[in-house]
């Protein structure tokens, strides 16, 4: 394997029959053995042990974006799985997936009362019926409202949050973002309704987006 890739608690990072298990590793009944920290793998004279060496590596946090793919889509409930990221010389690890509780759109007019914080404007009226923000296999960029030990709880109701790539759920070309809450496939026709990130297809100002952070 990479010695200078970062493996993360539960990572593969050999067999008993290569190696013996030492420092910051456990072994399952199958033999395999994991890492039982963040760190870097290091072998040396046929044993395999995972140290820390002081990178930079922190925790997402509530008000932070992330950046995941739809893996799930329950009921009401999105679940995401979150993307390590890597920016400036600081990891960000996420070690626990993020989930997204849908949320049905308010009919106009009925708590809004038009000076809405996110300026609806030229967009027209709403639609009529609760539609998905985001569909399975969509990548997104979404922010972190809270943190529970198990799961990250994310919302997509951010001005730049929303679907950031997406594939053709027909015919599996690239979608293209049409300015509206709409992604096309020039391919085959096909069109859904997304909540769209006006960063959609932009990893450059994602990038900045995290750097900011
Ligand atoms: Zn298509």
């Amino acid at each position: 394997m990479d010695q200078e890739q970062l493996v993360m608690p539960g990572d593969k990072i050999g067999v008993e029959e290569e190696y013996i298990a030492a420092d910051n590793t456990f072994v399952d009944d199958d033999g395999t053995i994991r890492s039982a920290i963040i760190g870097k793998a290091v072998i040396s004279e046929g044993r395999i042990s995972v140290v820390n060496e002081r990178r930079d590596v922190r925790k997402f946090k509530r008000g932070m974006f992330v950046v995941g793919t739809v893996t799930d889509d329950v009921k009401s409930v999105m679940f995401v799985k979150i993307d390590n990221v890597s920016v400036d010389g600081k990891e960000y690890i996420a070690i626990k997936d993020g989930k997204i509780v849908a949320q049905t759109r308010r009919p106009p007019g009925r708590f809004d009362r038009g000076g809405g914080r996110e300026g609806h404007g030229e967009r027209g009226p709403p639609p009529a019926k609760a539609e998905k923000q985001a569909g399975v296999g969509d990548v997104i960029l979404a922010k972190i409202l809270y943190e529970d030990p198990e799961i990250f709880t994310l919302t997509l109701n951010d001005n730049e949050a929303g679907v950031i790539y997406s594939d053709c759920g027909l015919c599996g070309n690239e979608m293209r973002a049409d300015g509206t809450a709409a992604l096309v496939c020039d391919n085959c026709k096909n069109r859904v309704n997304r909540k769209v990130s006006p960063l959609y297809d932009n990893p450059e100002g994602i990038k900045r987006l995290f750097v900011q952070a």
